[in-house]
């Protein structure tokens, strides 16, 4: 019986959303039985030639090289999962994409010269077709695991379409955003972190990207009631997700 082959695949990223993958702890050990992880640099130093089966993709596309690697990995799996912030939205370096990343560069670096990359940091659907993506900063868990389960059983991946708010309402939290104006971003975002934030009496950053149809027309009242400046608003929005905000507001 064939095996299917996985292969994990790191472009500009903290590596966190790899991580993930490794925390699946015993549950790691029952996937090591049912796939052959076959390139995983985070795990291994073993590389092995494709064709994949599935491709995990975490990171953005920031450089000519890794534009040039997406279209090889692209070509080379079946199916291509994207998992994280930065490789489904760009990530928080693509906060370069509104400003000039020769001027970030000479600003950071001793020797800016040495330094090739590219003005903007992409998402890789940008550059090829994939066929799942998992939003967070990082992903979650549990959706990874459930994602992998149904490509090899062939259903679809259950991700969940409703917001942070859902999640919050039923762990019985207090609105932190109602009770005491912390901004929160719960009710444009979308679920998977299980309210984590709100939890901990802190507001939603937002890391698992926009709901489908995020109401940020309805949210931004809220936020501005308790006197949030226009630059605060758009500083709660400019964070690892801030190009699927920036592109799927519906307040301006
Ligand atoms: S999405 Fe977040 S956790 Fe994942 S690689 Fe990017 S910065 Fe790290
Ligand atoms: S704290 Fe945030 S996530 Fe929770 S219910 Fe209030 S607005 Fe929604």
């Amino acid at each position: 019986m064939h095996t299917p082959s996985l292969a994990v695949w790191k472009f500009a990223s903290c590596d966190g959303c790899q991580l993930t993958l490794l925390d699946c702890e015993d549950q790691l050990l029952t996937l090591a039985d049912e796939v052959r992880i076959v390139t995983f640099l985070e795990a291994s130093s073993v590389v092995v030639a494709g064709p994949y089966d599935i491709s995990l993709v975490e990171g953005s596309i920031s450089t000519e090289a890794d534009r040039l690697r997406i279209l090889e990995i692209r070509r080379q799996s079946t199916i291509l999962v994207t998992i994280g912030a930065c490789a489904t939205a760009g990530g928080i370096q693509a906060l370069r994409n509104m400003a000039d990343a020769d001027e970030f560069a000479s600003v950071v670096y001793a020797r800016p010269d040495y330094i090739h990359t590219l003005a903007t940091s992409t998402p890789a659907a940008a550059h090829v077709e994939v066929d799942y993506q998992l939003q967070g900063c990082p992903i979650d868990r549990g959706q990874l695991l459930d994602t992998l389960a149904a490509l090899l059983i062939g259903r679809k991946p259950r991700l969940p379409a409703k917001t942070v708010c859902s999640e919050c309402k039923l762990r019985g939290v207090t609105c932190v955003l109602v009770a005491e104006s912390i901004p929160c971003l719960g009710p444009v975002t979308q679920a998977g972190c299980g309210a984590l934030c709100p939890s901990c009496h802190r507001g939603c950053y937002g890391c698992f990207g926009p709901a489908a149809t995020p109401d940020t027309a309805a949210l931004i009242p809220l936020l501005r009631r308790d006197g949030l400046s226009e630059d605060g608003v758009e500083q709660v929005f400019s964070t690892f997700n801030v190009t699927r905000f920036a592109a799927e507001r519906n307040d301006r």
